[in-house]
């Protein structure tokens, strides 16, 4: 793998594994910090394929970079396995406590993965405190299932600015049902961060999909100009042919989380973006048969032996109710929500409102995500909804 630089590199990264770094490139311009990473699960080497294109064309052709560009793997040792992990999900385990125990405890107790994540958890941190803020992050995934390629977010509005220049299918939501994974940790520090998937595995197309949305995000970013991209039109015509009749936002609103101890076995056949119908037969396990729980698009179906997500079902959202949205929340109108009827503001929570479980929820429920509050907890009987802060604090510290 090449760490050589078209120019002289302006952050200083901390020291990493050298399999870790593909690449670090700084152009003669100042401009934002684009980091990229593949591998964040090591049976998935078509990010990092996608990366080394990338990076190899930028340097080879000398495209006028502005900023930097970081090419990283995400699960090392995994990768070499070609394991999607040897001891956890490397895409867990990254809220601010989790984090801070890591760097607090004794390396040589690490697991595998707590290794990897040390590493890069220093790493993110460290570039936090430097300028440029924000960073903005891609992590390129596939899937074990058939699927057109898609991005991932928090919802947050500089999230929305990279996805919208992108002609993919965007998932709201979806984040938000996770805890702990590396773009809610990033997206709290402020930093723009998005999940790609490229397709299924081993599919040629996987590669490609990936590289031609990492151009086009290097140009929303302002890292590049489209007119400096070789073939932009082409990748970005690769793009809009892959997402062709799919919705360009949806949010998730179930996800079905498995445990090795229930036998999970998805029927076979089913692809992302899907539709499906409420009742319909979609897998087995040790407790029965499971059913679609309404109409719904089915995302990233599982076929592979490790992972904790069955499948996800969503829905689209409509491109104007997106953009009311996102328009009232530059207006910041979610100051007003406290004036509705069974919503309160959190008593100790800035990001977040409570909510009294009364008929009528699910509408508040939809009204409160409208404003990005996706993620939903229960404390007190009550529910408490929040949402990811794109905060400009605390971005490199615990
Ligand atoms: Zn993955």
């Amino acid at each position: 793998m090449s760490t050589a630089g078209t120019t002289r590199a302006r952050v200083t990264l901390p020291k990493v594994a050298s399999e870790r770094l593909i690449g670090h490139l700084a152009g003669e311009r100042e401009g934002p910090v684009f980091l990229v990473s593949g591998g964040m699960h090591g049976n998935e080497p078509a990010g990092v394929h996608a990366v080394q294109r990338v990076l190899d064309s930028v340097q080879r052709n000398a495209l006028p970079l502005r900023g930097e560009l970081i090419g990283l793997v995400g699960n090392v040792a995994a990768l070499a396995k070609g394991q999607r992990f040897q001891t956890r999900d490397l895409n867990r385990n990254w809220t601010d406590p989790e984090v801070r125990a890591l760097l607090a405890s004794d390396p040589a107790q690490d697991s595998p993965e707590d290794r990897e994540q040390r590493e890069l958890a220093t790493l993110f941190l460290e570039l936090g405190r430097s300028k440029p803020h924000p960073l903005c992050v891609l992590d390129l995934h596939s899937t074990s299932s058939v699927s057109a390629p898609f991005l991932i977010m928090a919802d947050t509005l500089r999230n929305r600015r990279i996805a919208a220049a992108q002609p993919l299918p965007t998932i709201l939501g979806l984040e938000e049902l996770l805890d702990g994974t590396i773009m809610g940790f990033l997206t709290e520090r402020g930093h723009i961060a998005l999940a790609m998937e490229g397709g299924r595995h081993d599919a040629p197309a996987t590669v490609d999909h990936l590289e031609s949305a990492l151009w086009m995000a290097l140009v929303a970013n302002k890292n590049l100009s489209a007119a400096n991209v070789p073939d932009y039109h082409d990748h970005a015509r690769r793009l809009a042919e892959a997402g062709a009749g799919l919705p360009g936002f949806l949010e998730v609103f179930q996800r079905h989380a498995v445990s090795p101890e229930d036998a999970f076995a998805m029927d076979a056949g089913f692809w992302s973006f899907q539709t499906v119908r409420r009742g319909q037969r979609l897998a087995e396990d040790a407790r029965g048969v499971i059913h679609a729980s309404r109409d719904a698009l089915i995302l990233m179906p599982l076929y592979q032996p490790q992972g904790s997500d069955g499948f996800f079902l969503a829905q689209a959202i409509s491109p104007r109710k997106l953009r009311l949205s996102t328009w009232l929340r530059r207006l910041r109108a979610e100051r007003l929500l406290g004036f509705f009827p069974g919503i309160a503001r959190h008593p100790s929570r800035d990001d977040a409102w409570v909510v009294a479980r009364a008929p009528g929820v699910e509408r508040v429920k939809a009204i409160l995500a409208f404003f990005g509050y996706r993620r939903c907890w229960e404390e007190d009987g009550r529910l408490v909804l929040a949402r990811r802060r794109p905060g400009h604090k605390g971005r490199g510290r615990l």
